[in-house]
């Protein structure tokens, strides 16, 4: 996670601003409370991850600094915010605090409360180091410096770089630390939670809970629906827990594991109205009647309360045929051209500039796929780029090459999900500010006429591209609905189901002709054969691809994914980018990890020719 959000880089950064510390290597709280307390006997000092403690509770803060006859405590985030935004920890009218904020504050004001307690009388300030979205970085290669590395104990860590100068930092600053102090005492005095706790009811519940290792009362929420506490049947068998089944057994009386494992109201598709169902403890599907939806028709196709209650009452009626709105569908098709072209991309956010003039976080597009569709039917993965090349900003050159696949004919151009229009909405924005590109008229061009503007990041006139791309995921939702996909629209959960469901591509794919002479040609596959069965069912053709990284067990590489449609669990991707940035590795390491990127980028533009295909030839 550290990798992928740029924490690493971010955490060593904030040292920079409050120099002159002393590091607390030692992962053993006994022995980080020794050293944290010899070095606070001075009047002077800043400590990084200083240990304190008071009773049973135990912090590490990650600078400490003792000036003046007061602690200041530092928490810092490699999460963005922007200095003109007024009140930003707030929600209108500073009532209450954000709930993204939250997590961070309720962490700082823990630290507080066990500095206070620990050194009582000391006046404790309590500051957030975040990172400035708008602050421009004056310094090239800043990102550079700053490379991951594990010590000997495996355990990963920053290594800056011997020619990180003072003047490399004297310019604007990246990272700025803001008090916290009002928003710790709001949380102090807030009123009890549903538990019945305030903040040191819930401080005491969690210590003696830990102390005495005694599980905590869990509270069903929206939460649970992507629950990280996943056990395969393997890894039941080996003894392991499922988190639902172990907190919902609890709560729920009656209700069998598959029932609890199975969908619920949690389930249901971009519905609002969890909470409300979850409150009256109405969380089986078979609660829910068509009046929990306010349904809206407007067609063509399905609005968004249609297809949730589809989803509900699919499910009530043991219904598991496909929902297929054949004549909606095919009045979309007749509006497109051939040859189709179906792309995908593959984009991180580096934490620090790599070049003097960017922002943090500014966005990295460094990977597309794709596949084109003839107008016979003829299917070939047509083109891929991935540029991974240390310390390279790969945008333009991105563009480049995108523009130059796609530009020999004016055949429609398809996404899935608005990630690609939005991300080249962004290099429209950083090539409009850079003057340094030659080619910047021509690359502006190719990105409006295959884009819409979007508000919120472009500033200048709006626009809708002649040939923008068609999304095929707003068609999904509209035309398609497959019971298998539990009511995720993420092209991993659709393109599992819809082979499930289409004799067509059963056909076709069950044969090896995916990278075979004469069969589709492919950059990356030899003779694949994506349709395989394991006891009558197709298997998930992701689950047939090598994991990206041998260190990292999958399982946990998915807990950086987002169910989020937009994100497509990108979160591998990310990773994979992060550490061919920074990570130290052999080139065989590297060659391995990127050989996995072009497989599942191609799958994931193949995915979308498959949905196509099996449209285009429903029964
Ligand atoms: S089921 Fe998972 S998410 Fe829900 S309370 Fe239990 S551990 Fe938390």
């Amino acid at each position: 996670m550290a990798l992928a959000d740029g924490g690493y880089q971010v955490g060593e950064l904030a040292k920079y601003y409050l120099p002159g510390g002393t590091q607390i290597e030692t992962p053993d709280y006994e022995q980080a409370l020794k050293e944290t307390s010899v070095l606070l006997q001075k009047d002077e000092v800043v400590i990084y991850e200083a240990a304190l403690s008071f009773g049973n509770l135990f912090v590490r803060v990650d600078i400490l600094k003792k000036s003046g006859g007061r602690i200041e405590i530092y928490e810092v985030k490699s999460k963005t915010f922007d200095p003109s935004e007024k009140s930003l920890f707030w929600k209108k009218g500073n009532a209450d605090l954000l709930a993204n904020w939250r997590p961070y504050l309720e962490d700082v004001a823990f630290q507080k409360h066990v500095a206070t307690c620990a050194m009582p009388g000391v006046p404790v300030l309590t500051y957030l180091m975040l990172v400035d979205k708008t602050a421009i970085c004056d310094t090239d290669g800043l990102n550079q410096k700053f490379m991951v590395k594990k010590d000997a104990s495996g355990r990963k860590g920053i290594q800056v770089s011997a020619s990180l100068s003072f003047a490399d930092l004297k310019g604007p600053k990246l990272l700025h630390a803001i008090n916290v102090d009002g928003e710790c005492a709001f949380l102090y005095s807030e009123a009890a939670d549903e538990r019945g706790l305030d903040f040191e009811g819930r401080v005491k519940l969690f210590s003696e809970s830990y102390e005495n290792d005694k599980k905590i009362m869990p509270l069903i929420s929206k939460a649970c629906r992507g629950c990280e506490f996943v056990a395969t049947p393997e890894d039941l068998a080996q003894g392991l827990k499922n988190g639902r089944v172990e907190c919902w057994k609890s709560l729920l009386k009656g209700w069998s594991d598959d029932e609890i494992m199975g969908p619920t109201v949690l389930d249901i598709w971009n519905y609002r109205g969890k909470d409300k169902l979850i409150e009256e403890q109405r969380l089986r599907l078979t609660d829910v009647t068509k009046d929990d939806f306010k349904i809206k028709p407007d067609g063509p196709g399905l609005t968004q309360s249609e297809r949730q209650w589809l989803q509900v009452e699919k499910f009530q009626k043991h219904d598991s045929d496909v929902y297929f709105d054949h004549e909606g569908l095919m009045a979309e098709m007749s509006k497109w051209r051939f040859p189709l072209h179906f792309i995908d991309f593959e984009t991180s956010m580096a934490a620090l500039p790599f070049h003097k003039g960017r922002h943090p976080y500014e966005g990295i597009a460094f990977q597309f796929s794709h596949h084109q569709v003839s107008e016979n039917g003829k299917v070939e993965h047509k083109d891929e780029y991935l540029n991974t090349n240390q310390g390279e900003f790969p945008n333009y050159d991105f563009v480049r090459a995108l523009k130059k696949s796609l530009s020999a004919d004016e055949g429609t151009i398809f996404r899935y999900a608005s990630h690609e229009n939005t991300f080249l909405n962004h290099i429209h924005s950083q090539l409009l500010a850079d003057s340094s590109v030659g080619d910047k008229a021509e690359l502006l061009d190719f990105i409006q006429s295959i884009t819409k503007s979007k508000s919120d990041v472009v500033k200048e006139k709006a626009w809708e591209g002649k040939r923008a791309m068609v999304d095929m995921l707003e068609l999904v939702k509209k035309y398609f609905y497959a019971p298998d996909t539990n009511g995720s629209n993420s092209i991993k959960y659709v393109l599992p189901a819809t082979l499930q469901r289409s004799e067509f591509l059963k056909n076709k794919y069950a044969k090896a002709i995916y990278g075979a002479a004469g069969g589709i040609p492919s950059l990356n596959f030899k003779d694949m054969t994506w349709v395989q069965l394991k006891d009558g069912r197709v298997l998930d053709p992701y689950s047939l691809l090598p994991p990206v990284f041998a260190d990292i067990d999958p399982k946990a590489i998915n807990l950086l994914s987002n169910e989020d449609d937009e994100l497509k669990e990108g979160g591998a991707a990310m990773t994979a980018y992060a550490r061919l940035q920074f990570e130290q590795m052999g080139p065989e390491e590297k060659g391995a990890i990127k050989r996995a990127l072009l497989k599942y980028c191609e799958l994931d533009t193949l995915a979308m020719v498959m949905l196509y295909e099996a449209w285009a030839n429903w029964a």
